[in-house]
């Protein structure tokens, strides 16, 4: 059983450094648990969270395999709520096969037609946090502009075609060019912006952009792109937090933005949540979404790395914007 094994809490970017293979036996399933095989590994940013400290789940223990999200096929149970053969996903670890007690594993029931990768994005954990961050948190209403930032990434590249779908404009801030025209061209967002050329150009471009200001600020990334953002909300204006992935790597606590007196006056209200939260949920996002992937509204994408042995280097992608979609790494035969 090929693992990846947390060694020591990351600082700064070079967290590759922390991780280290190790091959063990497959273990053997013991009451009530059931050994998982992993065909998908998820790469989310979280993954850089859960390797330093405790946030809304306690931090990996060193000398333990790396956590993640997987999508895999039970291959041995001892548990009554799966037999083998049973296609789940849930927290796993870095690893070809791993145990669990089978709470916080889910049922993967695959809908015809439907490629079993739409699970780890659009319809897996990515998907709800758009979905509920944005409806439940963001509260659109028709005729509203939502801007959206790592808008060409998993959770990003699905609000902004969900605010279209409720009749919003949607506009992405991005990190190149190419993706800002995969947003516009093929995804339907309304405009998008790449945030590279610097904060100056970032406000210009939301100027032409957002004509009747912000309604909606999805935040995924916080910093300065938030600051220049902020100078556009208005009256009311909704911030679901989501991420703020520009902070996970640094190595001190990094300042906010400087006019937060802009959501004092202009009364908005910005709300914090966690996907986990919404896991019970995920039929109801299906009744909507359903119909929208088979009539190809709604479209997605899920750049995926082959072979356990990448997944360092893969993760890496998320901070230096090496994704487009949803990113997953392979580790098994579907
Ligand atoms: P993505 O697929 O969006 O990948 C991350 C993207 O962030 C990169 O592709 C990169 O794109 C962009 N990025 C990285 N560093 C910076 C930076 N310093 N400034 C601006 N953009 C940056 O990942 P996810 O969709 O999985 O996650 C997006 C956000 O949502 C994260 O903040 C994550 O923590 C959060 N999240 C929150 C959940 C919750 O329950 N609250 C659940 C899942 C995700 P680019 O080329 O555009 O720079």
């Amino acid at each position: 059983n090929r693992q990846w094994i947390l060694t020591a809490r990351p600082q700064g970017d070079a967290f590759e450094d922390c991780l280290v293979w190790r091959e063990a036996p497959v273990p053997e399933p013991g009451p009530d648990q059931v050994l998982v095989r992993t065909i998908y590994l998820s790469m989310d940013p979280s993954n850089r969270i859960w390797m330093q400290q405790a946030s809304y789940i306690p931090a990996v223990p060193l000398g333990e395999p790396m956590w993640g999200v997987i999508l895999g096929e039970v291959v041995e149970s001892r548990n009554s709520r799966f037999r083998p053969g049973d296609l789940v996903t849930g927290m796993g670890a870095w690893a070809d096969y791993c145990l669990s007690d089978g709470k916080g594993l889910g049922p993967v029931r695959r809908i015809p037609g439907l490629p079993l990768q739409a699970f780890t994005g659009v319809l897996g954990p990515t998907g709800l946090t758009a979905y509920f961050g944005l409806y439940d948190i963001g509260r659109p209403q028709p005729g509203e502009t939502v801007v959206v930032t790592a808008a060409a990434g998993a959770v990003g590249s699905m609000v902004g075609q969900f605010a279209r779908l409720r009749g919003c404009r949607a506009v992405g801030i991005c990190g190149s060019d190419e993706k800002a025209r995969w947003l516009v061209e093929e995804l339907g967002f309304d405009a998008a912006l790449n945030y590279r050329s610097g904060p100056a150009e970032l406000r210009r471009g939301l100027k032409a952009a957002c004509p009747s200001g912000i309604d909606v600020y999805f935040e995924n990334v916080g910093g300065w792109i938030s600051e220049v953002a902020y100078g556009f909300l208005n009256l009311r204006a909704r911030i679901p937090l989501c991420g703020l992935i520009s902070q996970y790597n640094a190595a001190e606590p990094q300042p906010g933005p400087r006019n937060m007196d802009i959501l004092l006056v202009r009364r908005c209200r910005m709300e914090g949540f966690i996907v986990l939260d919404y896991m019970d949920r995920a039929a109801e996002m299906l009744r909507e979404v359903g119909p929208w992937l088979a009539d190809g509204r709604l479209k997605w994408k899920v750049d995926v790395d082959q072979g356990l042995e990448t997944a360092p280097r893969s993760l890496h992608k998320l901070f230096s914007g090496g994704n487009t979609g949803k990113l997953v790494v392979q580790v098994g035969a579907e």
